[in-house]
């Protein structure tokens, strides 16, 4: 039974007062609040171990080695991946864009295609459009649904002109063909909340393009749904320690052993060596090859202690408590939908979306409704999320987004939306 109450008790910012009112937090996509086992950890690195790794034969290199060690077997078995395919980054961004320079730049040419979704978060957007437009190479672009869901079958392509590069826009099915060498899709979208149907994907992709990669986005996946690499059929997967209770600084990119050991290093310099003559250097094998410099240790450290926390409540359990969650806040946020108050934006079935309810009060821009939210205590985000063409497409300059965790309670859904009903009052609408 996943019990809130006792979860709540382990954070101690959520004891936090914004002016008189409690903290609630309901911007957990943007980032995840750390629980005091993850405080404690990097605490007690800093307090009783604190060395650089594979630098030293002394006591506490060897112990802070050991220390991230383990934490890359807790991460392999969090996502049922071998050791050696973990490399450490610093979030999701670096994770992608390592991808980006190391294998995009040698296996993306002149006349080849990247597919990534109209759902992509900057970072899984921009340095693919980079890359085409650095060697000639043409993106393309899953559209969605007006509920925010991806179109996988066929329905026509349409071109978009008029910035720097052509881009090509239509179902899966149109756009998958040999030219494509990669798709790149988010698991769950961050700012409609949408679970893409990602064995689907991998079931076309290799159908239609099987010599493509395929990458998975996985930032607001794998702290929410278990996640099982293997069974995914994915080539890369990244996701943030910082939004799955871990500290910033800590990220991760899985990749198949395969796909990694043919791939050049992305970053150059120490820890990441073979032998080194001034007449030339070998690299290390995996992980390391990825691993240049002095990581996040303490981040790493923590996102081992938050990956004990999220293992030990169970991820069908975290799952499950966040689709009561966001089936509740939908029918609740729905009730105001019907008295013209709020537009409702993504999928209205829980089964098809994550804890993230996406929203604007009519006749009110997002950054004003959060602001006269924040006067009662609650944090939700408000702006484009880092998904500009997405909020685009449904003809908005800006949404409000609330999202949920393992501390986020049915209560505090029904106070934002007693005070989203505040919002017109304060702008006389
Ligand atoms: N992808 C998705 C789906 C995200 O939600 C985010 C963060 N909002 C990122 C990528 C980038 O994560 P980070 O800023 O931690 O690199």
């Amino acid at each position: 039974m996943f019990d809130v109450k006792k979860v709540r008790a382990d954070f101690p910012i959520l004891e936090r007062k914004i002016g008189d009112a409690n903290l609630v937090y309901l911007d957990s996509a943007a980032t995840s609040q750390k629980p005091r086992q993850v405080l404690e950890a990097i605490n007690d690195f800093y307090t009783k171990h604190n060395a650089n790794i594979h630098r030293g034969v002394h006591t506490l290199s060897a112990e802070a080695t050991g220390m991230v060690d383990e934490v890359r077997e807790k991460v392999a078995k969090f996502i049922n991946a071998r050791n050696e395919e973990v490399i450490f980054v610093r979030n999701a961004t670096e994770g992608l864009n390592l991808v980006a320079y190391s294998w995009g730049r040698a296996n993306i040419k002149k006349g080849d295609a990247v597919v990534v979704s109209l759902l992509e978060h900057h970072s899984n957007l921009v340095p693919w459009q980079a890359i085409c437009e650095e060697v000639g190479a043409c993106l393309r672009v899953i559209e969605i649904d007006e509920e925010g869901r991806l179109i996988l079958s066929e329905k026509g392509t349409t071109e978009l002109s008029g910035g720097k590069q052509i881009v090509t826009t239509g179902g899966l099915a149109d756009l998958l063909d040999d030219r494509v060498k990669l798709v790149a899709v988010t698991a769950v979208s961050n700012v409609l909340g949408t679970i893409t149907p990602v064995v689907s994907i991998k079931n076309l992709v290799s159908g239609k393009a099987p010599a493509a990669k395929l990458l998975i986005d996985g930032a607001q996946l794998v702290p929410h749904m278990k996640t099982d690499v293997a069974k995914m059929g994915a080539d890369f997967v990244v996701f943030s320690g910082h939004k799955m209770l871990g500290p910033t600084g800590s990220g991760v990119l899985w990749g198949k052993r395969e796909v990694l050991s043919e791939m050049k290093p992305f970053l150059y310099g120490g820890d990441m060596i073979g032998e080194v003559r001034l007449t030339g250097t070998t690299f290390a094998d995996l992980p390391n090859r990825f691993e240049a410099g002095t990581p996040d240790i303490a981040g790493i450290i923590g996102l081992g202690a938050a990956v004990d926390y999220l293992s030990n409540l169970g991820m069908e359990n975290i799952r499950e408590h966040e689709k009561e969650l966001i089936a509740h806040g939908l029918s609740q946020m729905e009730k105001l939908e019907k008295q013209g108050l709020v537009t409702i934006y993504g999928p209205r079935d829980a089964e098809e979306r994550g804890g993230v309810l996406t929203f604007n009060v009519v006749g009110v821009h997002a950054h004003d409704a959060a602001q006269v939210l924040d006067k009662y205590g609650i944090a939700v985000r408000s702006g484009q999320h880092c998904g500009a063409p997405i909020v685009e497409r449904f003809k908005e300059m800006a949404m409000a987004r609330a999202s949920f965790y393992v501390y986020t309670t049915k209560e505090e859904i029904d106070f934002l939306i007693e005070k989203i009903k505040e919002v017109p009052r304060v702008f006389k609408i």
